[in-house]
């Protein structure tokens, strides 16, 4: 028996993996429905995510879908919000996953059993209509996001007391009409500043951006026209660079994420020299930079009665509402610090997912990495891998092992790029999603394709690495695997080549 935490992307995942290993999945969820953050309210529920009503996903259909479910091919490659919910609804009603469901029921605390160390159970507490209802557990997935609680850390603003505007966290933001007439300051250039920033510069008197960091700047239009994680995210350009020496490498994407205009011109260029940080996904914000919508400056030094001042910067800004975009703070709340510490946004878990030091691995953390691609199949392919530790068919490592694999990703990270904000998230995408399906001998075999299957090799090769790859064999492999890959792009063109009717496409 397996208790899942949250109905969202993961928690929908984690509970149709449990289900194809044989284990018995119950899935709590506090609100009434399914989706997670995907599931736009008008009104900020407690304890939920919230989403403003134009979010469309940074990643392509193709590259977002869980392994054995494409999106339909009608849907746009991009999607907005809505309709990634209603493929939600359709994971869960193909899956038949809500009966598994236990709606409006929180969990209030998940603690080991008194015999932990022989059986590996959990107490979880939930609470229902005001009920409180305990049981025990074999196992348990913790889906809960991490994207309800908002980071809103008014102490690095010098000033902020006096300042006589109005401000609010982006987890506020819902429309853009508060910001008519008025000049805007957006902190912090994460995804939700920029969007944020794009939305007000349309009725804003003056919008400004301010940046610590900078960052790199993509289009969802990429090469040629194509969707950016679709060109970036294959194998052929993993493999080169991961064994490009460091320079050349730092170069080759500083060559690709420039291509479109150059980040110094416009104010953006990240401030450490190394592309980790999470990319930012936008198609407007270089125009409104030359269209002098939006104007970037550095981070804030004080606010001031009706102003602001930025470092470096001599003059006040004056500004009449502040919107920090200033990210989530990572929190579980039903967990003991004692199970799963988070330090620095950051939890000691073994490869993002299984705390190191309990005497059973019957406890694990899904969707807690940020790599630089799809969270979707990430989540799906933790899933995979922590139904099969649970159920005893693959062994984790030593404790020793795990904790070194932990202690050296820190090290490194502070080593190159500091220990601030969100960074000890991130992981190279398809490094991961194949490490982990290593460990459940689904990771597909180019070598041993090219003789059987040429065609289909070259394809998962060369092109983009969706998900359907990892279901061409090893447990869970899934028939219709094969033909989902030759056949994406074609998914791709369906719903853009709209006037001039679409033939079979080239994979290349
Ligand atoms: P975020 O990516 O965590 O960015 C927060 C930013 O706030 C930081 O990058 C930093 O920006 C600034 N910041 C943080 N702490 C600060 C401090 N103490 N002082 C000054 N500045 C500080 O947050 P987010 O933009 O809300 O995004 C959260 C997640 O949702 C991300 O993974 C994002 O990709 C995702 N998201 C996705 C979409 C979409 O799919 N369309 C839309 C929105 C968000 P600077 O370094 O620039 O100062």
């Amino acid at each position: 028996r397996v208790a899942v935490v949250g109905a969202g992307v993961s928690g929908l995942a984690a509970t149709k993996c449990c289900l194809d290993e044989g284990l018995e999945p119950t899935c709590f969820e506090q609100s009434q429905d399914i989706g997670g953050l995907w599931r736009y309210t008008e009104h900020i529920e407690a304890g939920r995510p919230s989403l403003y009503p134009s979010v469309i996903s940074n990643t392509s259909k193709e590259m977002s879908a869980f392994s054995d479910f494409p999106f339909p091919e009608h849907f746009p490659v991009f999607l907005p919000n809505a309709l990634l919910l209603d493929y939600l609804r359709r994971y869960a009603e193909r899956f038949s996953l809500r009966e598994h469901i236990r709606f409006g029921t929180t969990v209030v605390s998940i603690c080991k059993c008194p015999d932990f160390a022989t059986t590996g159970q959990w107490n979880v507490v939930t609470e229902a209509g005001g009920k409180q209802t305990s049981d025990v557990f074999d196992a348990v997935m913790v889906c809960s996001g991490n994207f309800s609680e908002p980071s809103l850390p008014l102490q690095c603003f010098p000033g902020i007391e006096r300042f006589r505007g109005q401000y609010f966290h982006s987890r506020q933001y819902k429309h853009p009409d508060v910001f008519q007439g008025k000049r805007v300051l957006v902190v912090g250039m994460g995804n939700s500043g920029v969007d944020i920033a794009v939305e007000a510069s349309r009725v804003a008197a003056k919008v400004t951006i301010s940046t610590n960091r900078g960052a790199w700047l993509l289009s969802r239009v990429f090469e040629h026209g194509y969707p950016w994680d679709m060109i970036l995210n294959t194998r052929f350009m993993s493999l080169i660079k991961n064994n490009l020496p460091g320079p050349l490498s730092w170069w080759l994407i500083n060559y690709k994420v420039n291509r479109w205009f150059n980040h110094e011109n416009y104010g953006l260029q990240p401030e450490k020299r190394w592309p980790v940080r999470e990319p930012i996904l936008n198609d407007d914000l270089p125009s409104y930079i030359l269209t002098g919508r939006i104007t970037i400056k550095p981070g804030v030094e004080e606010f001031k009665d009706n102003s602001v001042l930025f470092h470096n910067c001599p003059e006040e800004e004056p500004i009449d509402i502040v919107v920090f975009c200033t990210g989530y703070i990572i929190s579980f709340p039903f967990l003991e610090e004692s199970v799963v510490r988070v330090e620095n946004k950051h939890a000691s878990l073994y490869k993002y997912v299984f705390p190191t030091h309990l005497q059973k691995p019957t406890l694990a953390v899904l969707g807690l990495v940020k790599p630089l691609g799809a969270i979707m199949p990430v989540a799906e392919m933790q899933a995979r891998w922590v139904s099969r530790v649970f159920k005893g068919l693959c062994q984790l490592p030593s404790q020793s092992v795990m904790e070194k694999e932990v202690n050296e990703r820190k090290k490194n990270q502070v080593q190159w790029f500091g220990l601030t904000f969100d960074e000890v998230l991130k992981t190279e995408w398809l490094v991961y999603l194949d490490t982990l399906a290593s460990f459940i001998g689904a990771k597909p075999s180019v070598l041993g394709l090219l003789c059987r299957d040429p065609w289909l090799a070259l394809t998962i090769f060369f092109g983009p690495c969706s998900s359907y790859q990892y279901r061409l064999g090893g447990p869970g492999c899934w028939e219709g695997a094969r033909q989902a890959i030759l056949t994406q792009w074609d998914r791709v063109l369906k719903p853009t080549r709209t006037r001039v009717p679409a033939g079979s496409s080239s994979p290349f």
